[in-house]
């Protein structure tokens, strides 16, 4: 017998990759009512046909709804964005259809700058932003393998307001399996993790290393305290103040648990896919350049991962 979540609610979630098809999964097995949204039509055409099967952690095959046409949809009570964040700027419009004055929107994608970019579709009593702390690979299409980790969800409101509709997506998010933290921490957080990525997903690509054997040249390690440098100083302007020691312990402690693995950026380059580079270190550059903190190194690694994007065919 599944459980049915208290809450029921309608939830669409945009960018069925490796993460919005999990979290979809897991929702749609608590009892909510999910649909996911996503431009892969092979993959929308297997979750209908056959179902979403997990492997892994979660043996599953769960038959929810997909669609590649989000006014198939209907008005919901949540949108979550959780495809790469370059494809933000295009689902937050294409999501409309799907939205009323009711209807709540979670930007989970990493780096920062989401809820400014929903901020120009939607108003900012209805925007949250947050991040995940549960990993997923996609095999193919319909089929996807759950890493859930601590399955964490943190994530607050952009007006800094909490309602009852904010601690019914809590009930959700928990029903589904997760720890929901919701909580206004969550943008100092969120800076935290900017800091991972933004140290060693790009390096990475750039590079052609994995995160530990990127870290293990000293070369690596200047660079990444000056990467550091700049991010703690242009969070600091916005005053959100990094503990630069705990980051740096951070860094050497996710190079052990996670050295081994080509960061998602780097996987993006391997793949000539677009990277989320803008809303990493191209988000501290946009935000330096704001608040006139010189961000000299994260700006030449954006121009040249900039420069991979454009490059591909011509690469040797
Ligand atoms: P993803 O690459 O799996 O999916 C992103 C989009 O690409 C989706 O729309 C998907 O349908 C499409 N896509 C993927 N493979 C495709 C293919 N073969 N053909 C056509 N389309 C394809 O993205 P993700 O890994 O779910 O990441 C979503 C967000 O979560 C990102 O911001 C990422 O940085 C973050 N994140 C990911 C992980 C992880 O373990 N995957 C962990 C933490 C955070």
């Amino acid at each position: 017998m599944s459980i049915k979540t208290k809450t029921n609610l309608r939830i669409a979630i945009m960018g069925a990759g490796a993460m919005g098809s999990v979290l979809g999964a897991l929702l749609h097995r608590s009892g909510a009512q999910v649909w996911l949204v996503d431009g892969w039509q092979e993959h929308v055409n297997v979750m209908n046909d056959k179902g979403l099967t997990l492997t892994g952690e979660i043996k599953d095959t769960v038959k929810l709804n997909a669609t590649t046409d989000a006014s198939s949809v209907g008005i919901v009570d949540l949108v979550i964005f959780q495809g790469k964040s370059n494809q933000l700027p295009n689902q937050a419009k294409v999501a409309q259809v799907m939205v009323d004055e009711n209807t709540l929107l979670l930007a989970l994608q990493n780096g920062i700058g989401h809820a400014e970019t929903l901020s120009a579709v939607y108003p900012a009593a209805q925007i949250m932003f947050g991040f995940c702390e549960y990993g997923a690979d996609l095999l193919g299409p319909g089929q996807v393998s759950p890493h859930l980790g601590k399955a964490i969800i943190a994530f607050q409101p952009a007006s800094g307001v909490f309602t009852e509709a904010h601690q019914r997506i809590v009930q959700a998010l928990s029903d589904a399996g997760f720890t929901a933290n919701l909580s206004l921490d969550v943008e100092k957080e969120t800076w935290e993790k900017l800091v991972m990525n933004g140290c060693f997903n790009a390096s990475c690509a750039l590079t052609r290393l994995k995160a530990g054997h990127f870290y293990e040249q000293q070369e690596a390690k200047a660079l990444v305290a000056d990467m550091l440098d700049e991010i703690i100083a242009v969070a600091a302007a916005k005053e959100i103040m990094l503990d630069a020691k705990m980051l740096t312990e951070k860094l050497s402690f996710v190079v052990q648990v996670a050295g081994d693995h080509h960061p998602s950026l780097a996987q993006d380059v391997m793949n000539k896919r677009m990277t989320e580079i803008l809303s990493i270190n191209g988000a501290i550059v946009h935000e330096g350049d704001r608040l006139n903190v010189p961000v000299p190194v994260n700006r030449t690694i954006t121009r040249l991962v900039s420069i991979l994007h454009a490059t591909y065919e011509k690469q040797f």
